[in-house]
């Protein structure tokens, strides 16, 4: 899942965006309104968590663009304690939720979770089709009548992203955008090599070829 980052302060920014790649996330971090308003223009991202003390444009500004413009990307605010009124007008301004600084990380992460499952139209906190169930609060794959098996980050994102759409076939290009983020280095075959691992811990049914045209999992059973 690729999530943007808008934050202007430099600590805070940089615990969170490493905190987002520590739990699988590809995250990309952006720190006045301006920007993050042109970068979601051009790139897909799952869900934006949104500072509303900004340089230039603030955050409300952004919001009230982005959902002027139809873009119904998932978003969080960040925002002060005291600012109650602004939360508000958030919440009334198309935000799906907001989390107080100072956060635990922990929490951030768990309503970003419930606000994507929401999004998604999923009520059960895992994701399956009936073969494979994801665990998204500990990153664990159970295979039907096998045992909770631990993945690593980029295994469970790429788990995650075919999870979210069973029977949609995924290419290379389509996984590697929800893997990584700017900056990353991507290997030629690594979403290749990703899969051969999930096969391996999991079973080559897992995960199903789709000869030039790239993978899925099947819609279930
Ligand atoms: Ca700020």
């Amino acid at each position: 899942m690729r999530v943007l980052l808008v934050e202007d302060d430099p600590m805070i920014g940089e615990a969170v965006h490493d905190a987002l790649k520590d739990a699988a996330f590809a995250a990309d971090w952006v720190r006045d309104g301006h920007l993050a308003l042109d970068t979601l223009a051009v790139q897909r991202y799952d869900l934006v968590l949104l500072d509303l003390g900004l340089p230039g444009q603030d955050g409300l500004q952004v919001l009230a663009s982005l959902r002027a413009r139809k873009d119904t990307v998932p978003l969080i605010i960040i925002t002060a304690r005291d600012a109650l009124d602004a939360r508000l007008r958030g919440l009334d301004g198309g935000a799906d939720d907001y989390v107080l600084k100072p956060f635990e990380m922990a929490e951030l992460l768990a309503r970003m979770r419930a606000v994507l499952r929401r999004k998604g139209g999923q009520a059960a906190p895992v994701l399956g089709n009936g073969i494979v169930t994801l665990d998204p609060a500990t990153r664990e794959a159970t295979m039907a009548g096998g045992q909770p098996v631990p993945l690593s980050q980029r295994e469970f994102a790429l788990l995650q992203a075919l999870l979210l759409r069973p029977g949609a076939i995924l290419s290379r290009g389509e996984l590697e955008d929800r893997l990584y983020g700017w900056g990353e280095e991507v290997q030629s075959n690594a979403v290749e090599y990703l899969i051969h691992a999930l096969r391996r811990k999991l079973g080559a049914e897992v995960i199903r070829n789709v000869r030039g045209v790239g993978w899925m999992v099947a819609k279930g059973a």
